[in-house]
């Protein structure tokens, strides 16, 4: 392979994928392919199939039929290369989902001693710098209840870092905040984009997708019915449901 293939192949790449829970067909014929360094943005309607997508690519849920790939490699169906997937494919929720019963450093600490068998003080180094790089370090010691949901959501990201993954998936990250914390978090997001991580971001928060996105993704009903630059998409929606949407939502 030359170095231009390797260039263009796509980090994530979903063909053809299909997912129903019982009578409920809820990702139809996804195709999608996410290249290095992209910050790819996802709306739709609620109950659309966003997370359903974001959680296929993890396989926090499995998926009917089709094909998903990381770096070109199939997702791996269990056990260890599981626990590496995950960790390559950084996740963060809209509800905060730290370990209650750990310390912030702890929660940080965690998956790289386990999975990736890191010294206990090289995984508090690690730690220490990426809470201090999203502004928490100073709450290394406190329990995730200490803290407001901005800060837990940024020490969400830190922990997700925390595993060097090449891709991250966000979620919603800003639903369950209070206003004022929003932008906290955004603000680590449009660090992370500016640094060249590839991100998948499923946000409501259109400044954020005009501003950082290079791609949006518009899904309705299972289906992803537009892809365009920011500028293709707010300014020339070609649906009808997109248009209906971003008039709700604009
Ligand atoms: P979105 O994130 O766009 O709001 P979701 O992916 O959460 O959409 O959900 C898509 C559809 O699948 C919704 O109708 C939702 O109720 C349904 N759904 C999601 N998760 C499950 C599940 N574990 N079991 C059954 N139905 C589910
Ligand atoms: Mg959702």
């Amino acid at each position: 392979m030359n170095a231009n293939q390797a260039a263009t192949e796509p980090l994530v790449e979903l063909s053809h994928v299909e997912k129903r829970f019982g009578d409920l067909h809820v990702l139809k014929d996804i195709n999608l392919k996410v290249a290095k360094g992209d910050v790819l943005v996802v709306i739709g309607p609620s109950g659309s199939g966003k997370s359903t997508m974001c959680r296929t690519i993890n396989r926090l849920e499995t998926i009917d039929s089709g094909d998903i790939r990381i770096d070109g490699h199939p997702l791996p169906q269990e056990g260890k290369d599981l626990a590496k997937l995950r960790a390559e494919v950084g996740m963060v929720f809209q509800s905060f989902n730290l370990f209650a019963n750990k310390t912030i450093l702890e929660n940080v600490t965690l998956a790289p001693i386990k999975v990736r068998h890191m010294a206990k003080k090289d995984a508090e180094d690690l730690a220490m710098g990426l809470l201090a790089r999203v502004g928490v370090d100073s709450q290394a010691s406190k329990m995730p209840s200490q803290l407001s949901g901005g800060q837990q959501q940024r020490v969400a990201i830190a922990r997700a870092l925390a595993m060097h993954p090449k891709v991250m998936l966000f979620d919603e990250p800003t639903s369950a905040l209070d206003p004022e914390m929003v932008n906290e978090v955004l603000d680590v997001m449009v660090e992370l984009a500016h640094e060249d991580m590839t991100m998948i971001c499923v946000t409501h928060e259109m400044g954020f997708a005009r501003k950082v996105a290079n791609r949006i993704v518009f899904m309705a009903d299972g289906q992803i019915l537009e892809e365009g630059t920011p500028d293709e998409f707010f300014e020339n929606p070609q649906t009808d449901r997109a248009k209906d949407f971003l008039s709700k939502i604009l």
